[in-house]
């Protein structure tokens, strides 16, 4: 752990009984940054969450936000502050009243015209300008989840903890509301740092990415790194849903390897440096969007049957199945690709492209998580 980190956790871990929900766990994060905390339904992301914001307490480990050992701290008591999913609002009182609230209780006596003036800026930087005095009832679904930005921001946190702040959300406002988070990001200038289970929301707002699985962290990585080097299938598939295949190294010349996939057909892959003895275990994974039109016989080239074609305005998503096997493949194609409707029905045959370079390799060892 660096001392400039603004949080860092060592060795911290959760266990409720018998059950560990977050296995001893590094984290560092830097001043200034969003980062968001990645996982399915169950992976541990909450309890971190919670763990920073002294809602739960550790079980093992420490935890330091400014450099300071907040293990024990009370959540009013650590530097940061939280935007809860049900956003958690009083019905009674008014936005600006939920809003100065935490400036008002005892630990935190704010003079009023100082409460006053902080909350009314808080107001405009969420864009509730006009609305100070309504009531959490009288507000749409965006609306509120502004109110409890506003809440959460009026302290002046170092580090702004989000639970899914968005997921309330229906899928227009939502797209909305994360060029609002990506701006508020910028201008307060603050620590970010966000839960979510959407990889997209993930893609589109992180600095830093943190991948969980099962209460451990598979890998972290900017948006960038996570898509184009994933460190395991794991992430691979969490992170736009690469298509998987169990494979075996069959030969190598010079930087392209070779891998059978079953039923003869053989896969080129040039990043597969690593990969040194021949023999099974290997999973290779390429993007579904990597897939290119060919015609037969090309290297790379896989001939597949079309179970079912989606259309996606100027894309088409593709289930398929390799030829002779049951094996399924997704292929998102452009749909200029396709010469026909026809072409796509159920039952037609398509050939496939993947250039080497987007053939991803991972070797046992590396599944583990
Ligand atoms: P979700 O997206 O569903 O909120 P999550 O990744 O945030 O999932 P956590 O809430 O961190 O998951 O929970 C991690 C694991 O710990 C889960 O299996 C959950 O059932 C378990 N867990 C959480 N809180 C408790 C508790 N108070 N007692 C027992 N088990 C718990």
């Amino acid at each position: 752990m660096t001392s400039k980190s603004i949080v860092a956790l060592e060795g911290v871990a959760k266990t409720y009984g018998a059950f560990t929900a977050l296995h001893p766990t590094d984290l560092a994060i830097a001043e200034g940054e969003f980062v968001t905390l990645l996982g399915p339904s169950g992976c541990g992301k909450t309890t971190t969450l919670r763990l920073i914001g002294g809602f739960e307490q550790a079980s093992a480990g420490r935890i330091l936000i400014a450099g300071q050992d907040v293990t024990e701290r009370a959540p009013y008591h650590r530097p940061v502050n939280t935007v809860f999913q049900d956003y958690a609002l009083f019905p009674n009182m008014s936005v600006s009243d939920n809003i100065g609230y935490g400036l008002s209780v005892k630990s935190n006596n704010v003079p009023k015209a100082e409460r006053a003036k902080r909350v009314g800026e808080a107001v405009t930087l969420v864009g509730l300008e006009g609305m100070a005095h309504r009531r959490p009832g009288e507000l749409s679904g965006g609306q509120r989840q502004r109110v409890a930005m506003a809440r959460a921001i009026v302290r002046r946190p170092r580090v702004l903890l989000l639970d899914e702040p968005l997921s309330a959300l229906d899928v227009k406002l939502r797209e909305g509301m994360q060029v609002e988070l990506k701006r508020l990001h910028r201008e307060l200038g603050i620590t970010f740092l966000m839960v979510t289970h959407d990889q997209t929301e993930a893609l589109a707002l992180s600095d830093r990415i943190v991948v969980m699985n099962q209460g451990r962290i598979s890998q972290i990585g900017s948006p960038i790194e996570l898509y184009d080097n994933p460190a395991n299938p794991y992430v691979a598939d969490f992170i736009g849903g690469a298509n998987l295949v169990s494979a075996e190294l069959i030969g190598r010349d010079g930087d392209t390897a070779a891998f059978g996939i079953g039923n003869g057909i053989v896969v080129h892959s040039r990043r597969a440096a690593a990969v040194r003895e021949p023999g099974r275990g290997i999973t290779l994974g390429i993007r579904p969007e990597r897939f290119l039109t060919a015609t037969s016989g090309a290297t790379n080239s896989l001939e597949c049957v079309i179970r079912e074609s989606l259309f996606h305005g100027d894309r088409l998503r593709l289930e398929l199945a390799l030829d002779g096997t049951a094996m399924p493949l997704f292929a998102e194609l452009p749909r200029t690709a396709i010469s026909s409707p026809s072409g796509v029905e159920p039952g037609s045959h398509i050939t496939l492209l993947v250039d080497p370079d987007d053939v991803l390799v991972f070797s046992k060892e590396e599944d583990q998580e």
